[in-house]
């Protein structure tokens, strides 16, 4: 690792964000996180939404939100509806704009099984004023995720079950078919209004039945064909 060289700088950059990948000793870095909202159907309708007539959407979350496997899942301040959204995660090696679906594939490094942890309350209110989602999405620790599983291994998932359990008890069982625009087609959007680059991260949505979560919870999260995560909320 290059040494920071604090001549130039004020005070110390922050730190480099990464993730473990299966395989490898070497670490995949984060750069960016974007999110999908209401990509399946059944999560559409439970927020309220009509699945069928929404382009996709998007919102970011900044590195800081990165939970590695292993790492203290903390319970986040300022809410009393913290909600789990068990997502694929899609891990970019290669960056590009205005790409087609058809290209889109090239850039994945990797998947990963993740977390869109929201502050539902927030949300809600947000929603009611029209503003921005940042304060309900975008908080330090919203994105645990697993390792990152290369593509090499797993190939491109289209379809298998994602769910999550809550000390044992199963709260989201859905399959990645259900997924309303998929991961070629996510890519050439989210090129259209980002240059995607390497490290980008995408969490692709999340099926339906998403709810409360609290300090002490165990958390189990699996896709079938890319992975799990683990973790216990803390207090
Ligand atoms: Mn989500």
């Amino acid at each position: 690792m290059t040494e920071v060289d604090l001549t130039e700088y004020l005070f110390h950059p922050a730190p480099v964000v990464s993730l473990p990948v299966r395989g490898t000793a070497a670490l995949f870095p984060v750069r960016r996180i974007f999110c999908v909202g209401r990509n399946y159907a059944d999560h559409a309708r439970e927020m309220g939404h009509d699945p069928d007539r929404e382009q996709p959407f998007f919102f970011t979350k900044p590195p800081e939100a990165v939970v590695a496997p292993g790492d203290p899942l903390p319970y986040p301040p300022a809410t009393r509806d913290l909600h789990h959204e068990v997502e694929l995660v899609v891990a970019l090696a290669q960056g590009g704009r205005d790409l087609s679906a058809d290209d889109a594939l090239e850039l994945v490094f990797g998947y990963a099984v993740g977390v869109d942890l929201t502050r539902r309350d927030l949300q809600a209110e947000a929603k009611k004023l029209g503003r921005p989602w940042d304060s309900a999405k975008a908080f330090a620790g919203s994105a645990p995720c697993s390792e990152i599983v290369p593509v090499e291994r797993i190939g491109h998932p289209t379809r298998g079950r994602i769910a999550l359990s809550v000390d044992e008890e199963v709260r989201q069982d859905g399959d990645l078919a259900q997924m309303i625009w998929k991961t070629p087609e996510i890519l050439a959007e989210l090129s259209k209004l980002w240059t995607l680059a390497p490290g980008d991260l995408i969490f692709t949505g999340t099926p339906a039945g998403v709810g409360p979560i609290s300090a002490g919870d165990r958390l189990d999260c699996e896709i079938e064909g890319v992975g799990s995560y683990t973790a216990r909320v803390a207090g």
